[in-house]
């Protein structure tokens, strides 16, 4: 996430500030206009997928710009051209080291985060903020600022912050440093340690409307945009994702599904248990759940949220379903959802899964 998109100001000069997405300008504005009493934490919070850390890393840079306009980083100061190289003393990232990894942890990353060469052996990156990368920040924060400005620490994703680490970080938050700011950016603040949330002012960002969301798709070249957003259920980076992952909005298999049922018959659940197997369990599940909220918008009248692309035969298996059979289908398909990451064998969970599900849809 440290590409920055260049874009042309009204002068038609280039600007390396990395830009807030359509549908948070205007949050981003209100919030950064007035700096008076500046929060020292802000939990940044909302729906996954919505672009809550292209914001937050948006607003670190016009924390950090030398001559903001109205707010926002100008994109030409030293401090923009710094934070465009990933070399901005100012600035901290801290996040997991699986998360650095995936990100590509480059010069961005000061030398703090990185584990001493040991020579031991390799183990997986962690997927926790660890307390010591807490507690590194300690003489960071000792270190005068670049000419007197804010410090910014990027604090990502906020649940990976353990109970010890958590603590730490309420520590540093009871006092905090002078001229510092820490954006923690959460899915769901419910995640978090109570006490670490009532030290933070919460920014909770919305989620675009629709219409936002397809047009920025399509501007991102991913068609159909109206099917990704549906697949990802209204979150556009989520679907942007999902759209580079190279799947299909629809999967194949679950298109094999419906097919069969829309006309009354009984699928080849054996086929379809074998696809399965190569998927992850929670990945499969998650479409099925989503498959049975379509299933009961048509019940209701009302168009597919998820699968568009499936609207007909889900209109015609939802015309022929006993609803209460498939409710409570619903329900128990949300228990195994919890046994999805530990299936004893793969194959015959998809099998037995697949087999209630058909059950439930032919009354
Ligand atoms: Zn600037």
């Amino acid at each position: 996430m440290n590409a920055t998109r260049a874009t042309k100001d009204e002068e038609g000069a280039t600007s390396n500030a990395p830009q807030f997405l359509p549908w948070q300008e205007e949050t981003a504005r209100n919030w950064l206009g007035n700096r008076d009493r500046f929060a020292h934490a802000w939990l940044i919070h909302g729906l996954a997928g919505i672009g809550k850390l292209d914001f937050a890393v948006a607003a670190a840079a016009s924390l950090l710009c030398e001559s903001p306009v109205n707010g926002l980083a100008c994109g030409h100061c030293a401090a923009c051209a710094w934070f465009a190289s990933g070399n901005h003393p100012d600035l901290r990232r801290i996040r997991p080291e699986a998360v650095a990894v995936e990100e590509g942890a480059d010069a961005a990353e000061p030398s703090e985060d990185a584990e001493p060469a040991t020579g031991a052996a390799k183990r997986a990156p962690s997927k926790e903020i660890r307390i010591d990368q807490i507690r590194s920040l300690e003489s960071w924060f000792n270190t005068a600022t670049h000419r007197g400005g804010w410090r910014v620490a990027l604090l990502y994703p906020a649940h990976a912050l353990n109970v010890v680490s958590s603590n730490a970080l309420l520590k540093v938050l009871e006092e905090p440093p002078p001229h510092t700011v820490f954006l923690l950016v959460a899915d769901a603040p419910d995640r978090l340690l109570p006490t670490l949330v009532s030290r933070c002012r919460r920014l909770p960002l919305p989620a675009p409307d629709p219409d936002t969301a397809l047009q920025w798709l399509r501007e991102q070249n991913v068609e159909p945009a109206r099917e990704w957003l549906a697949a990802a259920g209204g979150a556009p980076l989520a679907a942007l994702r999902l759209a580079q992952s190279g799947e299909a909005a629809c999967p194949p298999w679950l298109t094999q599904l419906v097919g069969p049922l829309s006309k009354g018959q009984s699928p080849d659940v054996g086929t379809l248990a074998e696809a399965l197997e190569k998927v992850a369990a929670s990945e499969w599940i998650d479409a099925l759940q989503r498959l049975y909220t379509d299933l009961m918008l048509a019940s209701a009248g009302a168009p597919a949220r998820y699968f568009p692309a499936l609207a007909s035969g889900v209109a015609q298996v939802a015309a022929r379903m006993n609803t209460a059979k498939v409710a409570e289908a619903a329900r128990w398909l949300t228990r195994q959802r919890a046994l999805a990451t530990h299936p004893l064998n793969a194959k015959l969970f998809a099998h037995s899964t697949l087999q209630r599900v058909v059950l439930s849809c032919l009354a």
